[in-house]
């Protein structure tokens, strides 16, 4: 038997696939027009009598993926608006180029998650509507003291018999707590979760657990997964983070070429106005129900007026945004302290003449003993016989935060000495490093500590404010294809206004 779950990769968190983003059309709903009878009598101005301009806040996925579905999903043509404050649009999927060779790499997200084994995959149907080649990627090694290991035998030659069948106990004890029809419905109304006190941690769980000399390589397995501690977050989300290295519960790939891919067929398939340098500073909700965008474009500002606005912006970009209606910033600030539980990434990305650890190692991934448990990917998997060779380092949580504050070259230099001998030389073959910093830009307890209503989540003043809707991955697993679904149940609900007027 292969060691249970030795395989890594920077997995936030599995999304929610079963469908949590049916929209009861029957009800009033957010996003939903109230009657004007019934919008009166709760103080508010009549909303719009039906939704033609909506503002997107955001270029990143989220945005991009709400703009797809709209386009999809509504039918009649909607004008549509996307802000982006940076000069361009995807967020933190980026798949850039190294200088010296042409050769690209994920700086951001490396991977999807492929549920089909276990149920409908939407994320993935998109990806193959949009004709994008997949790669698949595993890994099922762990690198401790320059040694690899990658099975159980493996494991009792280096730790002992009593390891070998600790660890086999408490992967029998995650399978027995989170089955994969479980995992699979994380993040919706119906999901799981832990019976405990939502206090208690990851941490807490695996010391009950009494794993002992487990412990240390199990943390390092999650960490970069979790992107935090297994104290900063729950026994729901540390359970999910080991859980899906098993392939039972996902499987995972990349798109050929490069993750960005998928940017670039969103933005050429959608109709949508795209406004890049133009960051949103403010939303109010105006006497006649529209809603108000107040942005900056060449550094002065600007108003724009909207039927419906959806903000797809991480949760650390949320208070860049200010809201002059008293009661709808109550209810933002709510939602953001609700959900602030940053979490970290750091990526070193080394290109290489030659992938030279092929002879030792052949994943697309590893786990590392360094930096308190680090991933390492061979990037190089994502094109498929390629003459060069790149290896990316993903450091999550406090030892993302520690080393921020290094030059650029002492942390390649680092990535170099934490190299394991037993994979090579990688010295005499560096050609060019990369590092991209993300700190806050995760969450380390998507949903908050007891996740909100599905309805709630979206649509956090749903009073006065039924036409300010929210799309995040931290609303559900800190993934893409959390904000998929988010971007999903959004889209669902304003279609139905639309389709309902
Ligand atoms: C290092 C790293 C590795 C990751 N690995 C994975 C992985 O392997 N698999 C996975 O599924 N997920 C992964 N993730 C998470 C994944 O990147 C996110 O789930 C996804 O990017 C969320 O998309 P988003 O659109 O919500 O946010 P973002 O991607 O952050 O996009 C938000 C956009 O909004 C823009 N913006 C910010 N403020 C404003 C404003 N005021 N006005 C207008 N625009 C604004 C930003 O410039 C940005 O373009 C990773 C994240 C990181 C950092």
């Amino acid at each position: 038997m292969l060691v249970p779950n030795l395989s890594h990769t920077e997995r936030l968190m599995p999304t929610t696939r079963p469908n949590p983003t049916t929209v009861n059309t029957s009800a009033a709903l957010p996003g939903q027009r109230l009657p004007l009878a019934a919008a009166q009598s709760r103080g508010c101005s009549s909303a719009s009598p039906g939704i033609c301009r909506v503002a997107i806040v955001g270029g990143g996925p989220g945005g991009l993926m709400t703009a797809y579905l709209l386009q999809k999903k509504v039918n009649r043509r909607l004008e549509v608006v996307i802000f982006e404050a940076s000069a361009r649009l995807g967020g933190k999927i980026r798949s850039p180029r190294f200088s010296i060779e042409s050769v690209a790499y994920e700086a951001g997200a490396a991977e999807f998650y492929d549920y089909s084994p276990v149920d409908e995959d939407p994320l993935k149907a998109l990806i193959q509507e949009l004709g994008l080649p997949l790669v698949p990627l595993g890994g099922n090694t762990l690198c401790v003291d320059n040694r690899l290991i990658t099975n159980l035998d493996d494991v009792e030659q280096y730790y002992g018999a009593k390891t070998r069948a600790t660890w086999q106990r408490f992967h029998q004890q995650a399978r027995g707590t989170m089955t994969p029809a479980d995992f699979y419905r994380s993040g919706s109304d119906e999901a799981w979760s832990w019976p405990d006190p939502p206090t208690k941690s990851f941490a807490d769980f695996l010391g009950e657990s009494q794993i002992n000399e487990l412990q240390p390589l199990l943390e390092w397995q999650v960490h970069s997964d979790l992107a935090t501690e297994p104290a900063n977050t729950n026994v729901e989300y540390g359970l999910q983070n080991y859980l899906m290295n098993d392939p039972a519960y996902m499987q995972l790939y990349g798109i050929e070429g490069g993750n960005e891919r998928l940017i670039d067929e969103l933005v050429q398939r959608c109709s949508a106005e795209f406004r890049l340098q133009q960051p949103v500073k403010q939303i109010r909700r105006l006497a006649s129900g529209e809603v108000q965008v107040d942005f900056l474009a060449d550094g002065a500002p600007h108003s724009q007026t909207f039927d419906a606005v959806i903000v797809a912006l991480p949760h650390d970009a949320l208070p860049n945004l200010s809201f002059p209606d008293t009661q709808l910033a109550a209810a933002m600030q709510r939602h953001f302290d609700h959900h602030h539980h940053p979490a970290h990434y750091l990526r070193m990305t080394l290109l290489f003449r030659s992938p030279f650890w092929r002879a030792a190692w052949q994943e697309s991934f590893c786990m590392l003993d360094h930096f308190s448990g680090c991933c390492l990917y061979d990037e190089s998997w994502r094109t498929p016989e390629p003459d060069w060779g790149v290896l990316g380092w993903l450091l999550g949580g406090q030892a993302a935060v520690d080393f921020a504050d290094r030059t650029d070259d002492e942390l390649i230099e680092l990535a170099l000495d934490s190299l394991p001998p037993v994979m090579g030389n990688g010295r005499s073959h560096f050609l060019e490093g990369r590092v991209h910093r993300w700190l806050h830009a995760v969450n380390a307890l998507p949903g908050g500590r007891t996740p909100l209503p599905i309805q709630q989540r979206h649509c956090p003043e749903p009073t006065c404010h039924d036409n300010l809707w929210i799309v995040g991955d931290y609303l559900y697993d800190s993934t893409i294809n959390g904000v998929f679904d988010s971007a999903d149940y959004v889209t669902d609900a304003i279609a139905a206004s639309v389709h309902s007027t």
